[in-house]
């Protein structure tokens, strides 16, 4: 007999873990958390100088509501309004549970939860504990879990979804087959999935994800479930060595940026000097990457991403490596010259020291333990750094209460659900994630008792059977490609052309060799390496294929530069006269703010586009006891819910 359970939720970083709990919290406990690893998410390998939680305004007299934060989350464009009303008006929900848990959100001696500004953030709204923010989320989770005894299977890689056909010409996922601890493949069948398996930080050579987190978007793909905004993923500056965003108080002690020829030491040169030689100037834009981390197409050439942009450009063209110095002062550097906003920013927190290190003490003393936690100390050496993909804005495409929208039963939550658009507030993607639990667990739990329950029969069983043993004779192949050398390749071509640089006239060429390595992949299989390693690259095969063809598609269809990457042609602006010719930067086409991009593959793996109109913020007319019959209904879970005027 083959197992099963009443639902199979995949992934155990913030997003999985929460949804586990609700579930439960909710009475559905027939559960079972298969994951790579508790130890292996994003969530709680990564943080930052002040790892951000976004939520409602909730401290003095912040005038804040749901549809005001919704407006903020839609700002940027490409996001539906009510995906964005939801994660607003379930956010308090989502940190209270938080705080009950036991991470420990500052508030002051009246019990308000202080708030500051983040990147797209025009109210307070945003919240920390430290560094290790979505560490300790995920700590207090895990607890939780343990304790209700929801069952986890770790070192368990989900690579197939089982699928079956509906009626409607969508399918219904109804189990998942996976490699297993003891390197086999195995099936499961389950009545719903929960698919929280993360961005797809595996995919970049330049990346700041944690290393061992893979991201497994790729088996929804494959059963082509559809996605949505998938070009726009955001960069920022991060040290590579150990892999860490130099935000906030990194860039505000204003290190000495160098770079050297290859082997780290030779030929040191304090290189922005030579572009911006005001050094007022420039240090007052390194002090503003603080909190400018991301990379922004709307703040170059004036701005500050013109540093990213500078030190990408000497790391791939010139071939030097780019260094952070915190040992001693940039050339010509007067701090009491600088922007007003840096001068008494750096003086109000007290950090007037000599060096930029005793700069960086006086501000966040844990920002120099965190590197010498990791064997990095910053006064005795520079710290390399790199422009990194750091989060993927778009994913898997679910509607607002987190239903894949065309796999039934598939759920996809956190980082691989593409709720956002070209821009998002920081701190939105854990909001997201834990946003996203609630409201899969209440509409599992609605259908529970709504819906005739669809029953695993041995229709199921026999699906599973037939996918086990095509993934064997798959297996069995030969294969002509390497798995190690295909994986470099796949990373190498991602961050090529689709990071913060995006030249039209390279990605046709991308494309293609990304469709001939899976099709290669697809029909030869790949060189043998165990079977958790060739099963992981086709899904990686598939998922860079159809991320490119999405920034193809989007850049023929002329939507210019905008969120976190510029897009060239040389119709376009120049960005500084001694920069390459071809970076000359095309400007953003507003028009496709209000469109969304749906991609998919189809039944023979190639890629699929369409448009979609943005859904607007929802304006529901309310009266209270027709809202409160409607929830008692249960008709707040129809598909037509709220978007009926009251007259
Ligand atoms: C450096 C850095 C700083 C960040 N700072 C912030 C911030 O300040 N604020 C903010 O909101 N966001 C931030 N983010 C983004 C945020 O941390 C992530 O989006 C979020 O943690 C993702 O959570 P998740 O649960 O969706 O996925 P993850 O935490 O990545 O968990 C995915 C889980 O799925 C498992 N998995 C993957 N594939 C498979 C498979 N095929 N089979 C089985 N298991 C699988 C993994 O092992 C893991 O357990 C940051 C990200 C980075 C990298």
């Amino acid at each position: 007999m083959m197992k099963q359970v009443d639902v199979l939720i995949v992934g155990s970083g913030a997003a999985g873990l929460n949804a586990a709990l609700q579930l439960h919290y909710r009475g559905i406990t027939d559960l079972l958390v298969l994951t790579d690893g508790l130890e292996h998410s994003t969530s709680i390998n990564t943080g930052s100088d002040k790892q951000t939680y976004y939520k409602l305004a909730l401290c003095g007299d912040a005038l804040d509501a749901p549809a005001a934060m919704a407006a903020s989350y839609t700002t940027g464009g490409a996001m539906h309004g009510d995906l964005a009303l939801v994660e607003a008006a379930v956010s308090p929900r989502a940190f209270a549970h938080l705080v009950e848990l036991g991470v420990p959100f500052p508030q002051d001696a009246f019990g308000q939860y202080v708030g500051y500004k983040t990147d797209h953030d025009p109210r307070q709204r945003a919240t920390s504990i430290g560094p290790y923010t979505s560490r300790v989320m995920c700590e207090r989770m895990v607890a939780r879990v343990r304790s209700l005894g929801i069952p986890v299977r770790e070192k368990c890689t989900v690579v197939e979804l089982l699928t079956e056909p509906l009626v409607d010409g969508k399918r219904s996922a109804c189990g998942a087959v996976f490699v297993n601890e003891h390197q086999q493949l195995e099936a499961i069948l389950a009545r719903d999935i929960v698919f929280a398996v993360g961005g797809p930080g595996d995919l970049y050579r330049d990346s700041v994800y944690p290393p061992m987190h893979r991201g497994g978007i790729g088996p929804a793909l494959l059963v082509g479930a559809w996605a949505r905004s998938l070009p726009e993923s955001q960069f920022g500056l991060a040290s590579t060595a150990f892999r860490w965003n130099v935000s906030g108080s990194y860039m505000q002690a204003l290190p000495r940026v160098v770079s050297t020829a290859r082997d780290g030491c030779c030929d040191v040169r304090e290189f922005l000097l030579d572009w911006i030689p005001d050094t007022n100037e420039l240090y007052s834009l390194l002090f503003l990457k603080g909190y400018q981390w991301p990379f922004d197409a709307a703040r170059v050439p004036a701005g500050s991403s013109l540093l990213d942009l500078l030190i990408y450009h000497e790391q791939t063209v010139k071939q030097r490596r780019v260094f952070l110095d915190y040992r001693t002062n940039p050339n010509g550097l007067d701090v009491g010259s600088l922007a007003e906003e840096a001068r008494l920013y750096l003086e109000k927190s007290g950090a007037v020291g000599e060096t930029p290190l005793e700069r960086l003490r006086q501000m966040n003393p844990a920002a120099v333990e965190l590197y010498r936690t990791q064997g990095i100390d910053l006064a005795v050496e520079m710290l390399e750094v790199a422009v990194s993909a750091q989060h993927n804005n778009g994913g898997l495409a679910a509607d607002r209460w987190w239903r894949s929208e065309n796999i039934r039963h598939l759920y996809p939550v956190g980082e691989v659900n593409g709720s956002h658009g070209v821009k998002r507030p920081g701190g939105s993607a854990l909001n997201a994630g834990q946003v996203g639990g609630f409201r899969i667990a209440e509409y599992i739990a609605h259908s529970r008792y709504a819906e005739p329950q669809q029953p695993i029969t041995h229709i199921h069983q026999q699906a599973a059977w037939v996918m086990l043993t095509k993934l064997q004779s798959w297996l069995a192949l030969p294969g002509v490609t390497d798995a190690n050398t295909a994986m470099a390749e796949i990373r190498a071509r991602m961050s090529d052309c689709s990071g913060i640089l995006r030249h039209a006239s390279q990605l046709q060429q991308a494309v293609d060799e990304s469709c001939e390595l899976l099709q290669s992949i697809l029909q030869n299989g790949v060189v043998a390496g165990s079977i958790r390693e060739q099963l992981y690259l086709r899904q990686a095969a598939a998922t860079s294929l159809l991320y490119l063809d999405a920034v193809r598609f989007q850049a023929e269809a002329g939507v210019g530069s905008r969120g976190s990457y510029l897009m060239l042609a040389d119709s376009g602006e120049s960005l500084h006269p001694a920069l390459p010719l071809s970076w000359r930067k095309t400007a953003e086409n507003v028009h496709f703010r209000s469109q969304v991009l749906v991609s998919w593959l189809d039944e023979y793996q190639q890629p699929r586009h369409r448009w979609e109109a943005c859904r607007p913020v929802p304006q529901p007319e309310h009266w209270f006891e027709r809202d409160w019959a409607d929830f008692r209904d249960g008709k707040v879970f129809g598909e037509d819910a709220g978007t009926v005027s009251f007259s």
